[in-house]
């Protein structure tokens, strides 16, 4: 497969446009068949539902190239499941998981020459999303919907190597008790955007949000889950019915308990616990794992053991054993690697 020009290692974590996307529409009360297409341009109705009530969902996962030369996508089906349960609670037909994996596969085989090479550190973001297409004025559910995945190169999340960053506790909150914090909607980005430039304004790389009921526990960032490690090397990671489902935490939790033979702990986390712990990460399909340095609460700062230069030993073990997963050097669970021949 001949490659595209691109300069894999000074990519960033930006939009480029690619050959094909997958696109479905859903009408009449079912999904046509779908099919790849090279135009990325989407024109809809003034009053198309997602315009005025955003109604819409969407995913994130990548592509990568392993040491051996396959193109892989890491634990798609995940992917597909949580797509449907975010589609239901706002209201959308489920866009059933084995089509979900057949657009990927079709996606991603038809923007091979977009797949960065194994060791560039880039990737093949994949971008699968839902929206309400029919003009909606009363409000109510659409009865049209476009089911899309498109495919974008990004680069390596740290260029040369992972710097921890420094968060905030938050004054805003993400999520009401029985909201939509455990579905992947714009919705819940587009009211964290006032709340993350004003951190970026005050010097700060994230937001850490508590629950809004209590403010007193853990929750996670606009983007990201929570992993800590205790000084006595147990991993804990927050429970709560408020957060998104991570993928990348899921599998860090089955990587610390079966591949590093570490103890997890997944519960309710009391922000007044966080000064004690040793290390501290922020989990995604972006970076993996951010480390976190510094935890800043109303001018009283938490500055985590690990330090400001590099990741804590236990976080930089669970990142090199995911990543090896992920790129084929370390063997993975049955089912989390799916091929694309
Ligand atoms: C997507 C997302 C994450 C990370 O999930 P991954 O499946 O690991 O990429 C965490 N929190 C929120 C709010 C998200 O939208």
């Amino acid at each position: 497969m001949e490659k595209k020009n691109i300069d894999w290692g000074s990519l960033g974590f930006g939009y480029v446009k690619t050959d094909y996307r997958y696109v479905s529409n859903f009408k009449n009360g079912s999904w046509d068949e779908g099919a790849l297409t090279t135009d990325d341009q989407i024109t809809l109705s003034e009053c198309a539902c997602v315009f005025q009530y955003a109604q819409t969902v969407f995913e994130g996962m990548k592509a990568y190239t392993t040491e051996d030369g396959r193109t892989v996508v890491f634990r798609p089906d995940l992917n597909a499941e949580r797509m449907v349960n975010s589609a239901l609670r706002l209201q959308m037909p489920a866009f059933p998981k084995e089509r979900f994996l057949d657009a990927v596969e079709q996606t991603v085989r038809a923007n091979l020459n977009a797949v960065p090479p194994y060791g560039s550190g880039a990737t093949l973001y994949l971008r699968p999303f839902m929206f309400g297409s029919n003009p909606v004025i009363g409000v109510k559910p659409a009865d049209e919907y476009q089911f899309r995945i498109f495919a974008t190169p990004v680069g390596p999340y740290f260029k040369g190597g992972a710097k921890p960053i420094t968060i905030r506790v938050c004054d805003y909150d993400r999520a009401a008790p029985n909201g939509t914090g455990h579905i992947k909607a714009g919705l819940n980005y587009a009211m964290s955007l006032y709340a993350i430039v004003d951190a970026h304004n005050q010097g700060y790389d994230e937001n850490m949000y508590l629950d809004s009921k209590t403010r007193t526990n853990v929750e996670e960032t606009g983007g990201a889950n929570f992993l800590f490690v205790t000084k006595d090397g147990k991993v804990v990671t927050p429970k709560s019915d408020t957060i998104l489902p991570s993928i990348t935490r899921r599998s860090l939790v089955h990587v610390a308990k079966e591949y590093l033979g570490l103890e997890v702990e997944e519960r309710v986390v009391p922000f007044e616990e966080v000064k004690d712990f040793a290390e501290c990460g922020l989990c995604g399909t972006a970076a993996v794992i951010s480390p976190v340095g510094k935890i800043v609460d109303h001018g009283k700062e938490i500055c985590l053991p690990s330090g400001m230069n590099e990741m804590g030993p236990v976080t930089k073990k669970l990142y090199d054993t995911l990543t090896g997963i992920q790129m084929g050097r370390i063997e993975a669970p049955e089912g989390w690697i799916k091929v694309i021949e």
